[in-house]
Order: C-alpha cells, then structure tokens, then sequence
C-alpha cells in the first residue's frame, strides 16, 4: 500500500507544489505515495465560510478556530486513522532526519498548515496535534513546512531513491554531516580533485571520507556531536 499524506490547508493550490516535479513527482505518479488535500474552509458553517477569529485576551493578527479545524481533521482523518498527525508551527520540536526516518516508514501522515497567528489551542490539544517546526524562523504559512517535511519523508520510500545506499551515508543518517563532493573535469579553474579519491583504494576513500565528515561536524555542527537531549526518542 502506498504511503498516504492528508493536508489541511487554506490554499490547497500550493500543493503538489514542488513535490510534483523530480523525484517525489515521480513517485507521486508512479502511485508511490498518494497526497489528498483538504480545504479547510469547506469545514466552515457560517454564511461568512470564516475559519479565524480575533484572539481571546486581544493583540494583532487573526487565530485559526478549532471547530473549523476539527470538523476539517475529523471527515479527514477521524480517530481510526492510524497516521500521525502534524501541526506546522515554529513552537514545534524541530524536524530531524530521525522522525522523517520513522515517518517514512509508517503509513502515511496528516498534515495541518497553519495561518495567520496560528491555531486555536484547545484543538492541538483535543485532537492530540504533534507540533513540528523546521527552523527557527517564521513563515508566513505551514504550507512550505509541510512540503519540507513530505520532501524529506518521500525520498526515503522504498523505490524512490535510484540508489539505494545514497540514503546512508548522507548528513545526519550517522549523526555527521557529508563529506565533500567531486565530479570531472579532473581539474578546473586550476583545483584538482583530492589525490586519494582517484587511487582506486576504497579502503583509503572510506577513511578519508569519514575523516572529512568527522572534521566538517567539528567545525560546523559540534552540537551534533554530543547527543541532544530533545532528540530522543524522536
Ligand atoms: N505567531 C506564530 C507564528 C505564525 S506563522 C508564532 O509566533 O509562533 C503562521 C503559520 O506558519 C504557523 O501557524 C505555522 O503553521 C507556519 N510556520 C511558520 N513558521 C514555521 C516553522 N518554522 N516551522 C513550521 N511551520 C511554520
């Protein structure tokens, strides 16, 4: 069976979006994994079709109300729905290769894109909404956010990676980051291509590789050398 995305949003016209070209395009077609969108004010019950209200205790901006918004998740993806359920929100726990790893190996996932200041908590809470942010930033919307996460997800689908050991030994799989990269010509603008990754020796290449990768994280990215406390169990 193929892997079931659901997205709750307010411009179900963003969507493919860019997962309809390249690799989870393909895929997409293929019947890979199936992505159905729901427009969330097609939940609206008033004449107006609203779907937010101004904030309880006042302040700027507009909140996502929670009836809309359950009404849109229960004819969706009611409480037998095995899936996870996704709230994009910069509040959420940060997305790491170790979620998308365990949501890709799951049936699917349903998706909310937040608006405006964002939702109306009693429904994160009633409908028990997993908050997932993917980076300290804010956007004006969760629908680029949900295609990183269903990008990031698809890719890891069995099939759709040409090569399958490239999902391996890229960034963050073994807790580094990538070792650099090299292509022909053999020389370019006067650079030449590491000694070693032309020897023919892939003992070598590996331990040069694993080197480069140890000495990039040192200096990039030394938090991800010392587990974090957040990530477990993620
Ligand atoms: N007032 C909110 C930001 C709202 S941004 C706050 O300060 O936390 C509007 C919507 O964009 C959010 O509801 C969320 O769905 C989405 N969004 C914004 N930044 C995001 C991020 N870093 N990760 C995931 N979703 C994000």
């Amino acid at each position: 069976m193929s892997f079931r995305a659901t997205v709750l949003t307010l411009y179900p016209d963003m969507f493919p979006g860019t997962l309809g070209q390249a690799l989870a395009g393909r895929a997409l077609s293929q019947g890979t994994w199936d992505l159905q969108t729901v427009q969330i004010r097609d939940y609206a019950t008033d004449r107006h079709r609203s779907v937010d209200d101004t904030p309880a205790g006042g302040g700027a901006g507009m909140v996502m109300r929670a009836d809309v918004l359950a009404a849109a998740l229960d004819a969706n993806a009611g409480p037998d729905d095995p899936r996870p359920r996704l709230l994009m929100s910069p509040r959420g726990k940060p997305l790491t290769q170790k979620r998308v790893r365990a949501l890709a190996e799951g049936p699917g996932v349903v998706i909310v894109c937040g608006r405006f200041e964002g939702v109306d908590q009693r429904v994160i809470d009633g409908r028990d909404l997993e908050e997932v942010s993917i980076g300290d930033y804010v956007l004006s919307g969760g629908e680029v956010a949900a295609q990183v996460v269903l990008d990031a997800v698809i890719r890891l689908l069995p099939g759709v990676m040409g090569n399958a050991e490239s999902g391996e030994t890229e960034s963050f799989e073994d807790g580094l980051l990538e070792h650099p990269h090299y292509t022909r010509p053999a020389e370019w603008e006067g650079r030449t291509i590491p000694e070693v990754l032309t020897s023919g020796n892939h003992a070598k290449i590996g331990k040069w590789r694993r080197e480069r990768a140890e000495e990039l994280t040192r200096e990039r990215r030394p938090d991800l050398l010392a587990p974090r406390k957040d990530d477990e169990g993620a």
